[in-house]
């Protein structure tokens, strides 16, 4: 038996970028939380370690095979995490009644119906996953609502946001005095490269950001500004705003991880050193505030704040991102999974990175936008958009 009193968390993805940092708070405050189940998808060596610093209830990998290896690895060590395997073991374990935290964290829209569980479940959400809220906001917002989930966003800005907000900030940003959000971008590694540099690019030097760590994906978007598009219609869904009340501001320290206007002139900012942890410590204790590890932020090494606009013609992707948002529907589904298919092609080494932007683009136009009120519309979207993304791949390359 565990000791009373402790929380359990589920970390969905606990093998990325953000699932190690979650662990990595959660192991400074062992008198707080507990692990109840860890998930990764291929990852089956370092799920396997993972089992023995946190002893999960459960693990979860994506295949049967590599979950009997996992099985056998843990019993070989005398542990008695279960393992399961599969995307309704990863919907069972988001909603399993044991544990009442759910670090959604898995990449792309493989995260959705795993998160979406742990909203209907009303669990408390710890949301990095942005490509679920992204495909699917109005449903998962209205799954909150009803659910009665605490839904805490972990992505910077977002957090930064939230955290400049008042605390109960429902029912629209002018009810609160708020003029506009400021979400800040750090512009990526190739801001304020020519077209010319960029377009031979490759995908080390796209992965190599500037400020962060961060899986391969987000660094990719991050790298074409898609990132910050995605963000866009993340802030419109969690703080109810429309794309015109959302500003980017290119802020290339990293510092400001975003800001929120109101209406009497005041510009609330937070900021911090960029670690994900901050975040990940925010949604696990809120309204508390607990250790995270993160070095205190030194003003006088900062010495100086930067801010730029955004070049929407070098990086098309925030556009794209914002027009998909005004158009409603399943655009941003279109938009996300077009994107997520020409990530993996630049990755692959099939696609050029200025291809990135011109496919997605490519993509929205030829692809019916429908209304996004089903979830069943949602994913047939994403599947026909990752089907028609890859067709004119093969026609390209
Ligand atoms: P990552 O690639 O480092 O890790 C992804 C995790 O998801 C891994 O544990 C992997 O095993 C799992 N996974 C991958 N594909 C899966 C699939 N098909 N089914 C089930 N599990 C799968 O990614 P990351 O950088 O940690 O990002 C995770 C999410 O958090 C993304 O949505 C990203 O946009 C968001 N986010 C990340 C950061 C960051 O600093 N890394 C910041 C803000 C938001
Ligand atoms: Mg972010």
């Amino acid at each position: 038996m565990q000791p009373q009193g402790r929380q359990a968390v589920t970390v969905l993805g606990a093998t990325g970028s953000i699932g190690t940092s979650t662990l990595d708070v959660i192991r400074r405050h062992p008198e707080r939380y507990r692990v109840h189940a860890l998930t990764a998808h291929r990852s089956r060596e370092a799920l396997f370690e993972q089992c023995r610093l946190y002893t999960p209830e459960i693990a979860v990998l994506g295949t049967e095979t590599d979950a009997a290896w996992l099985r056998q690895r843990l019993a070989d060590a005398g542990l008695a995490t279960q393992v399961r395997a599969g995307t309704q073991a990863l919907i069972d374990v988001a909603r399993d009644n044991d544990a009442g935290i759910v670090m959604a964290a898995i990449v792309g829209a493989a995260g959705l119906l795993p998160t979406l569980a742990a909203v209907e479940a009303g669990k408390r959400v710890l949301l990095a996953n942005k490509e679920a809220l992204v495909m699917s906001g109005a449903l998962f917002m209205e799954a909150v609502a009803r659910s009665g989930a605490t839904l805490l966003p972990i992505d910077s800005e977002h957090n930064a946001i939230y955290q400049c907000l008042p605390i109960e900030h429902r029912g629209g940003l002018a009810r609160h005095g708020v003029s506009q959000l400021l979400l800040t971008a750090s512009g990526g590694p190739f801001r304020g490269w020519s077209a010319e540099r960029i377009a031979r690019v490759t995908p080390e030097q796209a992965c190599a950001h500037p400020n962060w760590t961060m899986g391969r994906k987000i660094s990719v978007d991050s790298a074409t500004l898609m990132n910050k598009g995605l963000e866009l219609i993340e802030a419109c869904w969690l703080f109810d705003a429309s794309p015109e009340q959302i500003q980017v501001v290119v802020h290339p320290q990293s510092v400001i991880h975003s800001m929120v206007a109101y209406h009497d002139g005041s510009v609330i900012a937070q900021l911090g050193n960029p670690d994900m942890r901050t975040p990940i410590a925010y949604g696990l204790a809120w309204p508390e505030r607990i250790d995270a590890g993160v070095k205190p932020l030194d003003l006088f090494a900062v010495a100086r704040l930067d801010f730029d606009v955004p070049d929407e013609d070098t990086f098309p992707c925030l556009r794209l991102a914002r027009e998909a948002m005004k158009a409603g529907g399943t655009a941003p589904a279109i938009l996300n999974a077009a994107n997520e298919i020409a990530v993996e092609a630049f990755l692959g080494g099939r696609l050029s990175f200025p291809g990135i932007g011109e496919l997605v683009a490519r993509v929205l136009d030829r692809q019916a936008v429908t209304s996004a009120n089903t979830l069943e519309g949602i994913l047939e979207a994403n599947r026909q958009v990752r089907h028609l993304t890859r067709q004119l791949l093969d026609v390209k390359t």
